[in-house]
């Protein structure tokens, strides 16, 4: 209750990976109040401009309120049945890798988890992906090679105590603004000296004590010369690196880099790289810059590499920490909603993780390779390898790499299903089959935060029309294609607890994600679940990794991995001089579904615009507001020039958020090449080559 006398329920925001925590009032009329929840340990009580416009968001204005086949509405009966005999009947005919789901990190954990189950216990394929690996695939990776597995080793806790904190491709004023928040009074009670490494001048800029320009993609030789620095200056932790293997080959390769590839000057190199080696308590947080890059794994050890060496990992005030875009990322990750993972962590190409998830499961299969990441599974869908697809909570058509590619691959595939709460995207229109599903404060479940942290969401609304959770919709396909006891879930509380059995089976073959202390939680008890930060067994719950070692490999050491720097995958030239930068802008998200129903933040920027340095413009003779064509290999779209020495000779940014529902010109993602990172899969969404001329 709150002072009102009115009853308030505990839920998290449905945005990015801070996880805030917000109280929502209902006024029983379809509204309600939301406010940060004081009592929550990501937020207490802050929240961004998103998070308090929340309840300007709810509105049923373009909502999906019953099931479509084809065009018409129909019940569930008939929609859930024609999916079902359409998908066992492309199984039986072209095999269980003929399908795939297309997933997101809107997902509850308990969606993700029995989507997860049905596609690869059941179905038998492991064509599963999610727009995660859009958003931290590269991280999940690099922890992988680093630690044994994919441990996020911070804490938001961990940014009160430290001493330096330094941001690297990450615009934490705009896309995690209350992280951001947090920073800055931990600034102002400690006196934290604040870095922003990023090719461009972002808001976060503005209260950093340093901010390096580097050239795009080269943020590898940036933290080798770092890591020849400490070297150098005698700033290793002799006793750490006991627990690590590889030391000596990835300073032999730091060695052989060059550090001019980013553009800085010597002095300034030097002074970042003197700054962190002279500071004790330094945390390192990264996001898109990093990951959205065709060496963004690399990136990602280059990193770890630095923090490994000098011990600074898993104790108060020091280590990497990755910051996720999306409200449930690392739930997605924990569950195994991309395509080389299995669920808990547990490795798809392990037989013994496989057979235990398999007896586990009681399932009939379970595929020995990793499947389709989201690049090649459009791709796969647009060679006809892929027959049919089910796209759930996400915008592919519209938010991949080479989106009119994509969006021409799902018109032509086969058989497509969308489960969304509109049926106003463009993906939506190109399906056979439209599922209403229950949105963000109509639906139960879980989310993991991108500090570990375990929140519940919870219901305050009816769900409208014939809107049905997630859960329930995969899990009744599931009994339709014949696997009718796995799939027989009466609640997300029985599915959190059959995922929570599953992670002690996982605890047992000494993997990180456990949290089967919380496996025999009553309903009232997951009812009432407060945020909890993983591990949760019977002996322990939260705490951190890694203060003393006990990584996850077979030998229990780190592993330093040997990289050098590579350039973006695309190469400007006389055709396309510029390299494109996308990214988010403060009050929208995604593909706007939901912050574009809200007029306070649609007015913060409320058209799409490409960000050009006034020599350039200069240049091409473009002048400010003027109207510009921007060309790529891969689509057109149509802008409005804003001049500004943010960006760098040569570069431009534009935001990725219009579609072509709301700005027809300017999907953004219709110019970005889908070129990915070798090892992590994850498209270089922010070093694409354009052309600029004005229209
Ligand atoms: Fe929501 Fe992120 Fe804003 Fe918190 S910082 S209120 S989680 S959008």
């Amino acid at each position: 209750m709150d002072g009102s006398g009115l009853p308030e329920t505990r839920s998290t925001c449905p945005y990015c990976g801070v996880g805030c925590g917000v109280l929502l009032r209902p006024d029983g009329q379809g509204g309600m109040d939301v406010r940060g929840d004081p009592d929550h340990p990501a937020n207490h009580a802050r929240l961004c401009s998103k998070g308090s416009a929340l309840a300007e968001t709810i509105g049923l204005e373009h909502r999906l309120l019953a099931p479509r086949v084809d065009g018409r509405d129909c019940d569930w009966d008939s929609a859930l049945q024609h999916v079902a005999d359409r998908f066992s009947d492309t199984i039986a005919r072209h095999g269980p890798d003929s399908v795939g789901f297309y997933v997101s990190g809107q997902l509850l954990t308990e969606d993700y988890y029995v989507a997860n189950k049905l596609m690869k216990g059941f179905i038998g394929s492991a064509n599963i992906d999610t727009n995660s690996r859009l958003c931290m695939a590269s991280s999940v990776a690099g922890h992988k090679r680093a630690f044994g597995t994919d441990t996020v080793p911070g804490t938001y806790e961990d940014l009160d105590a430290a001493d330096l904190v330094v941001l690297v491709g990450s615009n934490l004023a705009w896309c995690h603004p209350v992280l951001y928040q947090r920073l800055l009074a931990a600034r102002k009670a400690r006196g934290t000296r604040i870095v922003v490494i990023d090719p461009r001048r972002t808001a976060t800029c503005d209260s950093a004590d340093m901010h390096l320009a580097l050239a795009p993609g080269s943020d590898v030789a940036l933290f080798n010369r770092l890591l020849t620095t400490l070297y150098e200056g005698g700033a290793l932790d002799a006793g750490y690196l006991r627990q690590t293997n590889g030391f000596d080959r990835a300073i032999e390769t730091a060695f052989s880099d060059d550090a001019r590839v980013t553009g800085l000057s010597p002095d300034r190199i030097e002074a970042f790289c003197e700054l962190w080696m002279r500071t004790e308590k330094v945390v390192t947080i990264y996001s898109q810059g990093v990951n959205q890059s065709s060496s963004g794994s690399d990136k990602v050890n280059a990193i770890l590499n630095c923090h490994l060496a000098t011990g600074r990992i898993g104790k108060p005030g020091m280590g990497p920490l990755s910051v996720t875009g999306q409200p449930n990322a690392m739930g997605g990750r924990e569950v195994g909603g991309l395509a080389n993972m299995l669920a808990c962590h547990l490795d798809l190409e392990n037989p013994d993780h496989r057979a235990a998830v398999r007896s586990f499961w009681d399932a009939p299969q379970m595929p020995d390779a990793p499947g389709l990441k989201a690049v090649d599974m459009f791709r796969a869908v647009g060679d006809g390898r892929i027959k049919a697809l089910w796209i759930i909570h996400t915008n592919p058509a519209v938010s991949m790499p080479e989106a009119d590619a994509v969006r021409d691959a799902i018109a032509g595939c086969d058989f497509t299903v969308v489960s969304d709460i509109t049926a106003a995207t463009d993906t939506a229109r190109l399906a056979d089959v439209l599922l209403p599903a229950t949105a963000w404060a109509e639906k139960e479940g879980t989310v993991t935060n991108s500090d570990r942290t375990i929140s519940r969401q919870r219901s305050v609304l009816p769900a409208p029309g014939a809107a049905r959770p997630d859960w329930a919709i995969l899990a009744e396909l599931g009994r339709r294609m014949g696997f009718d006891r796995a799939f027989d879930y009466a609640s997300p509380a029985e599915i959190f607890r059959e995922y929570a059995t599953l992670s002690g089976i996982a605890g047992q073959f000494g993997r990180d994600f456990d949290i089967s202390g919380l496996a025999r939680m009553t309903d009232a008890a997951y009812a009432g679940l407060v945020p909890v930060r993983w591990p949760v067994t019977a002996m322990r719950a939260g705490g951190r990794f890694f203060a003393d070692g006990g990584f996850f490999h077979a030998d229990g050491k780190a592993r330093f991995v040997p990289v050098s720097y590579r350039a973006p995958a695309s190469k400007t030239g006389p055709r396309y001089p510029f390299r494109l930068n996308t990214g988010r802008l403060r009050d929208q998200w995604h593909t706007m579904t939901r912050t574009a129903l809200s007029p306070r933040l649609a007015a913060h920027m409320p058209e799409p615009f490409i960000e050009l340095h006034p020599e350039d413009a200069a240049a091409q003779g473009i002048a400010p507001a003027d109207l510009v064509q921007v060309q790529s290999p891969h689509g057109r779209a149509i802008l409005r020039a804003r001049i500004t020495d943010s960006v760098q000779p040569g570069q431009v940014f534009a935001p990725m958020h219009w579609t072509g529902e709301t700005a027809p010109s300017a999907r953004i993602d219709g110019l970005v090449a889908a070129e990915t990172d070798p090892v992590s899969g994850q498209p270089e969404s922010k070093a694409s080559v354009v052309a600029l001329s004005r229209f």
